[in-house]
């Protein structure tokens, strides 16, 4: 009758009578196969590039040595290859200290939408370099929310860097921000933030994991657009942190909306 699929058994014995208490522990063992696979995941991430620079010194040793052509092009691309390992340690440094957080309420009284549009001035260069066209509609106004700006602007940063990276060259990523007495969401006063982009979409079928650390829709693209797997991971915490909701809808071909509510 017992569902669980692991058991700790606690024997005594007592006057000829046998007495085993069990006690569930599906839950530890859950979380030590968890523990076990991000540790398998960081060491995988981490010696991809280090397995490229390891080769890419052999080869400056040897048959480039002389060929400054080569070696320029070489060096390029261990320097690439470097900065996807420091985003990497960036990123689970990130992920540590907002999980570390997650259970202290932020107490900063804030405008939400300068929060948004110094964010967004820090990323138009990105954009620009993409082509991609930046929006920040902010018709209503300041909106006061309670939370942590370093986060919150982290929040954004990490969900429009990925809709102007996804949403391909050419492209426009319209950002808005909407307050209102009662939220459906979170019954009560709340803000919508909404990121929207015209990019390739993400199929359903990845909707529900897309927030799991190094989960990843396009594996392939990911990389090679330098992601690291844990934005949405981080993103999620720190939404958490705030008691607050991210959505995400998306049409293949037509392109994603993220959707951050957070309770006024
Ligand atoms: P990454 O570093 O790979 O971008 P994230 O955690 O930020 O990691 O995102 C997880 C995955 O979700 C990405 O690899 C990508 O496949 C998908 N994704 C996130 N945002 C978008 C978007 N705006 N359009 C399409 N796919 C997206």
């Amino acid at each position: 009758e017992l569902q669980c699929r692991y058991m700790n058994g606690v024997g005594a014995v007592e006057g000829g009578a046998v007495m085993v208490v069990f006690q569930d522990v599906t839950h530890l063992e859950q979380a030590g196969q968890m523990r076990r696979d991000f540790v398998a995941n960081v060491s995988h991430e981490l010696r991809t590039p280090l397995t490229a620079l390891m080769g890419f010194i052999e080869t400056l040793r040897g048959p480039a040595r002389d060929d400054a052509a080569a070696r320029e092009r070489f060096l390029q691309i261990m320097t690439d290859e470097a900065n996807r390992m420091n985003r990497l340690v960036g990123d689970l440094l990130s992920l540590n200290r907002v999980e570390s957080e997650e259970r202290v309420r932020p107490r900063e009284q804030l405008d939400l939408t300068g929060l948004l549009q110094s964010t967004l001035t820090t990323l138009r260069p990105l954009a620009e370099a993409a082509n991609v066209d930046l929006t920040l509609d902010t018709s209503s106004g300041p909106i006061s929310v309670t939370g942590d700006s370093d986060q919150l602007r982290q929040v954004f940063t990490n969900l429009v860097e990925n809709a102007i990276k996804y949403g391909g060259s050419g492209g426009s990523v319209d950002v808005r921000i909407q307050a209102s007495e009662r939220d459906t969401a979170m019954r009560g006063p709340a803000v919508r933030v909404q990121i929207a982009d015209k990019g390739p979409g993400i199929d359903a079928v990845h909707l529900p994991r897309l927030t799991e650390r190094f989960y990843r829709a396009d594996s392939h693209r990911s990389r090679e657009l330098g992601g690291t797997g844990l934005g949405l991971a981080i993103v999620k915490h720190i939404v958490n942190r705030h008691r607050g909701r991210l959505r995400v809808e998306s049409t293949l071909g037509k392109g994603s909306v993220f959707t951050v509510i957070l309770p006024r």
